[in-house]
């Protein structure tokens, strides 16, 4: 997929922990929600400049301090971008776009398990909250 392109950017890493973190190093453009529980930001990448919606998902064990936390990565198209751009705009519209071709990065850390983390391509997996 990416013949002729000798290096991608690191926001594109094929090592998707990686392309994770370098996400978190990202630009803030705009923030829909910033709540300690549930977040949702379009971020600038600082290399490249491919913009992306990410989401952070948690959901509170009040027994056992094992919380399930969710970072969600979407990468924009340009017409994604566009639509995240006007002052109405409908973040949940674009996350879960039926764009079979919009590919993301999961990073999941579930109750009791371990974390996972992965590229997905589709529209971006919504998790509960608090
Ligand atoms: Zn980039």
């Amino acid at each position: 997929m990416n013949a002729g392109q000798a290096s991608p950017c690191p926001c594109r890493a094929d090592d998707a922990e990686a392309a994770h973190s370098f996400w978190t190093r990202g630009e803030v453009l705009r923030q829909f929600v910033d709540e300690s529980h549930f977040s949702v930001r379009v971020v600038r990448c600082r290399s490249c400049g491919r913009r992306a919606l990410r989401l952070f998902f948690e959901l509170m064990d009040m027994s056992g301090g094992d919380d399930s936390q969710a970072w969600i990565t979407g990468l924009l198209t340009d017409r994604q971008s566009a639509a995240l751009e006007a002052p109405d705009a409908d973040w949940l519209a674009v996350a879960t776009d039926a764009d079979p071709d919009r590919r993301f990065i999961a990073r999941v850390f579930p109750r009791g398990g371990n974390l996972m983390i992965a590229w997905g391509t589709g529209p971006l997996p919504m998790f509960p909250h608090d």
